[in-house]
């Protein structure tokens, strides 16, 4: 049933989606580096055309080893639902937010409560759905549902999470304890985050760092995608099915909504001040950013997954597609206006996610968490001991994974253009002070000015034939030196 798809809205609106679709000419790739590179983004860095990658960055100077070569923002991005439970971060910088005590009482709590959830799944035998993640900082009432919990100890329980194992589980009080602060836990203070700022819209879904965040976030694409009180969304019940269900099948919906947010609510700011009527060639303008990055369909272009048979690739690619649509209808429920349309097509929608799918997009901030524990851990042997009478039996109720990082996805305009090599010239590395989700490179040789900037999309130290298979899910045969070197070799 193709007519499914909406393909008489496509035809109606077919220039308008090539127009977004169309690849930017040479001068205006060079136009829109430009203006980033005065900007300050990338002052040592130039972009230019390649015989055979498209386009690519390139040294302005010398780079000495372990330099670093380019801080980049991300221009939309998001936390993994998953990692949710584990790292409470700003919602627009990612970096960590509340205090030690906050960031260990609620990762307990909330595994705590997916233990709960699971043991009543298999209580009753059929899958209760997981509401939303919801943090209750205040009012938390652990008492209510605290009762079965303890026969979740036993290891032989079915329900009980992968590292309950190597975890033990702490009295509730303890936990509610650091939840609101009156537990302090010794030599957090050398550890200080920045306090939890609301959402200005008053969901309980995101959290920031400071006003400033709160701020940014709500301008650029989070006052259409917010389920608070002074959300611009006009149906927060499909707002809250698009969400719950990108929660339940891919989270890089969400980056794919702040796209499609961002722009809308630029072409709406556009006619507020200038009082223009709505014009196409503006919502050009707001689309740059993404007019440069490399896109196909994401139900082309992802990777046949090893566990379907090559016979079923039609069939995969359909319920991807398929996937992308419910997606798609969810979210045109919750914030489509007319004017829009060709934004929110199918077509365009598949191709930022796509464009996401080509594009390496992984987001990692180290966690305070992991530093504490390393702290006190190397503290002198009399203040050690007295330290982990309070936390050795925090640790132990975290268990093996104390350390999980902020993890997510996010869309990085530079970044996005560094071609893979198999043997690179700089890696992607947060050093101590990156606390955020900015996107750090270092260069691992010395680099000379006029040089091509090479990133590894994958891990470079296995077989040619491997690294082929993998370089494929991007899109492209590597023929870098070394590739050339070893397919020769191998034949
Ligand atoms: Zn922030
Ligand atoms: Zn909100
Ligand atoms: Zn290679």
């Amino acid at each position: 049933m193709e007519c499914e798809y909406d393909l008489a809205l496509e035809a109606k609106y077919a220039s308008e989606i090539a127009s977004l679709l169309a690849t930017p000419s040479h001068e205006a790739v060079q136009k829109y580096y430009g203006k980033l590179a005065r900007a300050g983004i990338c002052p040592c860095l130039m972009v230019k055309q390649t015989k055979d990658m498209g386009k690519g960055i390139f040294a302005d100077k010398d780079f000495q080893e372990d330099e670093l070569v380019l801080r980049d923002r991300m221009l939309v991005g998001a936390q993994h639902f998953s990692n949710k439970v584990d790292s409470f971060v700003c919602s627009f910088c990612c970096c960590y937010i509340g205090s030690i005590e906050l960031q260990i009482g609620r990762r307990l709590f909330l595994h705590g409560e997916s233990m709960r959830d699971r043991a009543k799944e298999c209580k009753i035998e059929k899958s209760t759905h997981c509401s939303q993640l919801e943090l209750v900082v205040e009012s938390t009432n652990l008492d209510e549902n605290g009762d079965g919990v303890a026969d979740l100890d036993t290891t032989e329980d079915p329900c009980s999470d992968r590292h309950s194992k190597t975890r033990t589980r702490l009295p509730e009080e303890v936990v509610e304890s650091l939840l609101n602060g009156t537990l302090k836990l010794p030599y957090s203070e050398r550890f200080p985050l920045p306090t939890v700022i609301n959402c200005i819209g008053g969901c309980s879904e995101e959290y920031y760092c400071s006003t400033s965040c709160a701020e940014a976030a709500w301008e650029t694409f989070h006052s259409l995608l917010c389920t608070g009180e002074g959300s611009l969304c006009k149906n927060k019940d499909e707002l809250r099915n698009f969400k719950q269900h990108a929660d339940e099948t891919n989270d890089i919906f969400h980056v794919a909504a702040q796209v499609i947010s961002m722009i809308i609510l630029k072409i709406k700011r556009a006619k507020q001040n200038l009082h223009e009527d709505f014009n196409w060639s503006k919502v050009l303008d707001f689309w740059e950013p993404f007019a440069m990055g490399y896109k196909r369909q994401w139900w082309d272009c992802v990777a046949l997954p090893d566990d379907i048979d090559p016979i079923e690739e039609t069939l995969f690619r359909k319920e991807i597609k398929d996937l992308a649509w419910t997606s798609l209808q969810f979210l045109k429920g919750a914030i489509f206006e007319e004017e829009y349309t060709p934004l929110l097509s199918l077509k365009i929608y598949g191709n930022i996610i796509g464009m996401f799918e080509l594009n390496n997009l992984d987001l990692i901030v180290a966690s305070p968490v992991e530093d504490y524990f390393i702290y006190i851990d190397d503290l002198p042997h009399s203040e050690k001991d007295e330290a982990e009478k309070i936390t050795r039996s925090f640790l132990e109720a975290l268990g093996d994974d104390y350390a999980t990082c902020c993890q997510g996805s996010a869309f990085f305009p530079l970044q996005s253009c560094i071609n893979h090599s198999c043997e690179p010239n700089c890696k992607a590395f947060k050093r101590e002070q990156d606390r955020d989700g900015q996107a750090i490179l270092i260069a691992i040789r010395p680099i000379m000015k006029g040089e091509q900037i090479f990133i590894s999309y994958i891990e470079e130290d296995m077989p040619w034939k491997e690294r082929q298979a993998l370089l494929s899910d991007y899109g492209f045969a590597c023929k870098c030196c070394r590739c050339l070197q070893e397919q020769s070799n191998s034949s």
